[in-house]
This record gives C-alpha cells, sequence and structure tokens, in this order.
C-alpha cells in the first residue's frame, strides 16, 4: 500500500540504518548520545582543550568514524560557548615589541623566572638569569 513520505517514517528509519551500514562502518553504530559524549571529551575536557575545529576532528577521527562526522564536529565547534568567550577575550593584536636597553655592566639587568606547574606536588625551578649585556 502507498504511503506518502511523511506518514511512511518506519520504512524510512530502516533505510537509514541500511545507509549507515552500507558505507563499510565497522564500529557499531554511533547514536547521538555517543557522538556528544565523544565531542565532549574530545574537545571540552582538558585534554580536549577547546581546541579548533581540524584538531578537534583529527583527534575524533583517529578512533570514530560516522556520517558527516566532519560537519557535525564543525557544527559542535562552532556553537561552544567556551570557544566562542576565548575568542572575543583573546587580543588581536600582540603587543609591539620593545626596544630595551642593553645592559653596560654584568648584573645591572637580572631576571627571576619561576616555573611550576600548579599541581599540587610543589615542585618548582627557579631560574635567575644575568641578562647579556654588550661586550665592549
Ligand atoms: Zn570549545
Amino acid at each position: 500500500m502507498y504511503k506518502p513520505g511523511v506518514q511512511n517514517s518506519n520504512a524510512g528509519a530502516l533505510s537509514r540504518i541500511g545507509a549507515l551500514a552500507s558505507e563499510g562502518n565497522d564500529s557499531d553504530e554511533i547514536d547521538s548520545d555517543m557522538k556528544l559524549k565523544i565531542l565532549q571529551e574530545k574537545h571540552d575536557s582538558i585534554l580536549g582543550g577547546h581546541r579548533g575545529m581540524n584538531k578537534t576532528y583529527e583527534s575524533i577521527k583517529r578512533h570514530y568514524q560516522w556520517p558527516n562526522m566532519k560537519r557535525e564536529i564543525e557544527d559542535y565547534v562552532k556553537a561552544c560557548a567556551k570557544c566562542q568567550i576565548n575568542k572575543t577575550l583573546r587580543p588581536k593584536k600582540r603587543a609591539p615589541m620593545e626596544i630595551t636597553t642593553t645592559a653596560r655592566h654584568p648584573f645591572e639587568r637580572c631576571a627571576l623566572d619561576i616555573v611550576g606547574a600548579n599541581d599540587g606536588n610543589n615542585v618548582w625551578e627557579q631560574v635567575y638569569s644575568d641578562l647579556p649585556g654588550r661586550l665592549e
């Protein structure tokens, strides 16, 4: 019996599953909940680091694939609120290079850098340097 497309939703669903299967996708079918989890893990997490569209895609492509994957990743990254905020907060131009004066004798100009990860281990490294002076 003929059914117009709108009423024929059962057949539509079946043929969509058929299309997924015929695309040679080895992995089990990835539903939208699973996609969301993958996107959150590969984009929103600390490891994901809110990287751009291409890096997020490369990272997901290594483990998963599904139809329209690239497009869906692009849409997700474009809609990411944190990425949009970062984009507006990030300064558009770098500060201009400054011409600094060169030290005339040792220890006239020094720098102290403290480097470490704020990971609770309290391991820090200090680098004290005498900025190179002009040898005359
Ligand atoms: Zn983001």
